[in-house]
């Protein structure tokens, strides 16, 4: 049987994202990211964007009940009823305790593992778009022109306070601190999958493929 109700976990940096949303436009299945929800919330200026931002300036991840709150509202919506791909979420075993009180089983928790080291050389390159969003890499992935953003043309492309290297060995102290027990719960279960993420990105998604079927 096909998966369908999907999560990535993952390290920040281990494209998550981009394995996602390729996934998503291959099955046909909405792509959630939390976040993306909490750049855009954050961007319209909404109380909870608001909230969210204090915590993601800090480097410290948004507290659950934020988190919680706008998944629920998202996974309600009709697109995501015959399946979905959950990137970013849940974070901590409290959050996947959550979203099981809300009745929605995950058929596979696909684990993208890469080492600590690999992530600080990928995200230490990292630069973004104020405007729109897109993410670029200084050396395996710049935009066309220098400092303009390929997808809206902005010009002023920046290194976010997210992806600087003291931000990053925080967020990856964060980052295992807080999923070892959310591995170990999937592992309980038996939804979870080690996918070597420091593979091609093509190897990668392949893998996937093979997984969910
Ligand atoms: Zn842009």
């Amino acid at each position: 049987m096909s998966k369908r109700r999907l999560m990535m976990l993952g390290p920040p940096g281990a494209g998550k994202g981009t394995q996602a949303k390729r996934i998503a436009t291959e099955k046909s299945i909405p792509h959630i990211s939390t976040g993306d929800m909490l750049r855009e919330a954050r961007r319209k200026g909404t109380e909870m964007g608001k909230e969210a931002a204090r915590y993601m300036d800090a480097g410290q991840l948004v507290p659950d009940e934020v988190v919680i709150g706008i998944v629920r509202d998202r996974l309600d919506e009709d697109d995501a009823s015959q399946g979905f791909i959950l990137d970013g979420f849940p974070r901590t075993r409290a959050q996947a305790e959550a979203l099981q009180q809300m009745g929605i089983e995950l058929d596979a928790v696909l684990n993208i593992v890469v080492s600590d080291e690999a992530v600080i050389g990928r995200l230490g390159g990292r630069i973004s778009c104020p405007s729109c969003g897109a993410v670029y890499h200084e050396m395996f992935n710049p935009p066309a022109t220098p400092d303009v953003c390929d997808a809206c043309g902005y010009q002023g492309l920046i290194k976010r306070d997210d992806d600087q290297p003291a931000a990053i060995k925080k967020r990856l102290e964060g980052y295992h601190a807080q999923t070892a027990p959310l591995i170990a719960f999937y592992q309980e279960i038996g939804a979870l999958v080690a996918i070597d993420g420091e593979q091609s990105p093509e190897e990668v998604h392949d893998a996937i493929a093979e997984v969910i079927g």
